[in-house]
């Protein structure tokens, strides 16, 4: 779709968000030898609620993903899966089961449990996206698994007339652009920005909302003070109503924002519940074959 640029009047008091913490996260292995960049649930940055965990893949070896993650579990919380090159073919053990290919993207709800296995294709060589973990608050970390799967087609690009583009995974832009995933646990927001240089992106969040961008390419300016973020590069956002980014460059980043649940968080492994006794007793249904 086609939208005009046109200036959304401002508040003098609206807060913009700044920089509060960049990491480039750090260099992991999972699955069967899977190499890959871990964003958030590192020692840097163990959570940031609701989200507790972001992967990155990005190699043009086969060899650095190939081996895949066979079958494993979760329970307590959703992936979701953004794949910008290559292909990523999954199955679980209800029978579901299907290929994500390139800008189509995943929400995975485990609530009370999957196992599945997500086993990564090469489109000439190269695989490149992102899998999130984002929480689900205690009342719906034993709900029934569910799945929310769109292809590129089914995603909004909300195209400006000075080339920057926006694909709206979840939540609305400030021009009205509506992502398809429905979530009300956390209202996320998951953007996929592309800015011509020279543009700025800006967008109203909710303030209790905690937020963050992932620099894909090029080097962004975040807020009034423009900090300068680079490529391969994590920046959490401070509180304010409104994220301000601005590139040099023609520059492509992430925006991710979601309420905080502000709940206790005990992780093990693919489980993650409120409580030790809940950690165990997934394992233990696990073990039993209760997924
Ligand atoms: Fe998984």
């Amino acid at each position: 779709m086609n939208t005009r640029v046109t200036d959304t009047p401002v508040r003098e008091s609206v807060r913009t968000r700044e920089l509060r913490l960049s990491s480039a996260g750090q260099q992991a292995m999972d699955g069967d030898g899977v190499r890959l960049t871990r964003i958030i649930g590192t020692h840097a940055l163990n959570m940031l609620d609701p989200f507790l965990l972001l992967d990155a893949f990005e190699s043009d070896q086969p060899q650095d993903y190939i081996g895949g993650f066979p079958n494993h579990p979760h329970r307590g919380f959703e992936t979701v899966t953004y794949l910008l090159a290559g292909r990523m073919r999954h199955k679980d053990n209800a029978g579901h089961e299907g290929v994500i290919e390139p800008g189509g993207v995943q929400w995975m709800t485990a609530g009370r449990g999957i196992v599945h296995s997500e086993m990564p294709e090469h489109q000439n060589g190269l695989l490149m996206g992102f899998q999130l973990w984002v929480n689900l608050p205690r009342s719906a970390k034993m709900r029934r698994p569910a799945y929310q799967e769109f292809p590129a087609s089914r995603i909004p690009i909300e195209q400006w007339e000075s080339g920057t583009r926006v694909r709206v995974i979840a939540g609305r832009t400030d021009r009205g652009t509506e992502g398809p995933v429905e979530n009300d646990y956390v209202n996320p927001t998951y953007l996929d920005i592309a800015l011509q240089a020279g543009d700025e992106f800006v967008q109203r969040l909710p303030e209790e909302q905690n937020a963050f961008i992932y620099v894909v390419e090029g080097a962004v300016e975040v807020g009034e003070q423009k900090s300068a973020v680079n490529h391969r590069t994590l920046a959490v956002l401070s509180e304010g109503e409104r994220v301000r980014i601005g590139a040099g460059e023609t520059s492509r980043f992430l925006l991710v924002a979601g309420r905080p649940l502000k709940e206790p968080v005990t992780r093990g492994g693919p489980f993650v519940m409120n409580s030790k006794a809940e950690v165990l007793q997934a394992l233990e249904d696990f073990r039993n074959n209760r997924f």
